[in-house]
């Protein structure tokens, strides 16, 4: 008989996500209805399991990646952002992402891209996908996406001056995404861009309700680096708080991210897209009065 699989995080049928680096005094729990997975990568910890509310749920070293019933929330908005704000998103690189929710996405507008390439350091991370969440999966096979199976740092150390669009689809800092938290990835970024016009956004692992002092630690080390740095999230229950901060930037001090430059017809943004338009693009930008005040104070 096989072993039965077993978490540190689930206990009594539920599944407990506590972080004690965030925000040590709230937690985050669903409940479990099966452990499909659960081993030690070369790099994390990995578990999925089918909860009973929420679909199959990938968590990496304790927290949630996604979950089948509002990853869309995330993915759509962290891609569409980027690729409806530039006026010609040909060259996008995405860091991390093993998911391929986010590849998912961009593949959307493959109208208007060349290459889409995926730089995910876990190939675990891509298997799983394929076999537990075949929906997020769909493009890894796309002929305009190109997988690539190293570190996203060491990547882009090798590929200056390439993208268009480049999306941080990490995990959070504490794990093989450390580095990206760092003022030396986003020169890296930087310099990766083919132009002035390039448009970055990395996910902030906060958000105001969190650690709102630590997301303006990361909010300003961008800032060290680029002269447009804008702040927005996306709504999406399983992250802790319900919320996921996002940072955009660009070499272009004058550019604004929060205006769409492109638009799909009604027809297909209806049959496309389940979060992000127009609207919402520019409003995920709004923030409260005191995080704003606070986050863009010097
Ligand atoms: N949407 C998610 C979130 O914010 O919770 C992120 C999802 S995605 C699964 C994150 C991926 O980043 C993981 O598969 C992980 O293996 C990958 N990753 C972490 N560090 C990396 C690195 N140094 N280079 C490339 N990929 C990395």
């Amino acid at each position: 008989m096989a072993a039965e699989l077993s978490h540190p995080s689930i206990q009594d049928g539920w599944f407990r996500e506590i972080s004690d680096e965030h925000f040590p005094g709230q937690a985050f729990e669903l409940r479990v209805e099966k452990i499909l997975f659960h081993e030690k990568s070369q790099f994390q910890d990995i578990l999925v399991f089918k909860s009973t509310d929420y679909g199959n749920v990938l968590v990496l070293d304790g927290v949630v990646q996604c979950t089948e019933r509002d990853e869309f929330s995330y993915q759509e908005l962290i891609a569409h952002v980027p690729m409806f704000a530039h006026p010609s998103p040909r060259k996008v690189l995405i860091i991390g992402g093993g998911d391929g929710g986010v590849l998912r996405e961009v593949l959307k507008h493959e109208d208007v891209i060349e290459e889409v390439v995926l730089v995910e350091i876990d190939e675990y991370v891509i298997n799983l996908s394929k076999q537990y969440f075949p929906e997020m999966a769909s493009g890894f096979e796309h002929p305009k996406a190109k997988i690539v199976l190293m570190d996203g740092f060491q990547y882009l150390k090798d590929n200056q001056g390439k993208f268009d669009v480049i999306i941080t689809d990490s995990s959070d800092p504490e794990g093989p995404a450390e580095n990206f938290f760092q003022v030396d990835y986003f020169k890296l970024l930087r310099d990766s861009l083919v132009d002035d016009n390039g448009i970055v956004i990395s996910q902030s692992s906060e958000n105001i309700w969190l650690n709102l002092k630590k997301l303006k630690q990361i909010y300003h080390t961008v800032k060290e680096v680029f002269p447009m740095v804008k702040y927005c999230y996306t709504c999406t229950p399983s992250y802790t708080s319900g919320q996921l901060g996002l940072i955009v930037s660009s070499k272009n001090a004058a550019l604004d991210v929060a205006v769409a430059t492109r638009s799909w017809d009604q027809a297909k943004q209806n049959n496309l897209l389940r979060y992000y338009n127009s609207r919402l693009h520019a409003a995920s930008f709004v923030l409260p009065n005191a995080a704003k005040v606070f986050l863009e104070d010097e």
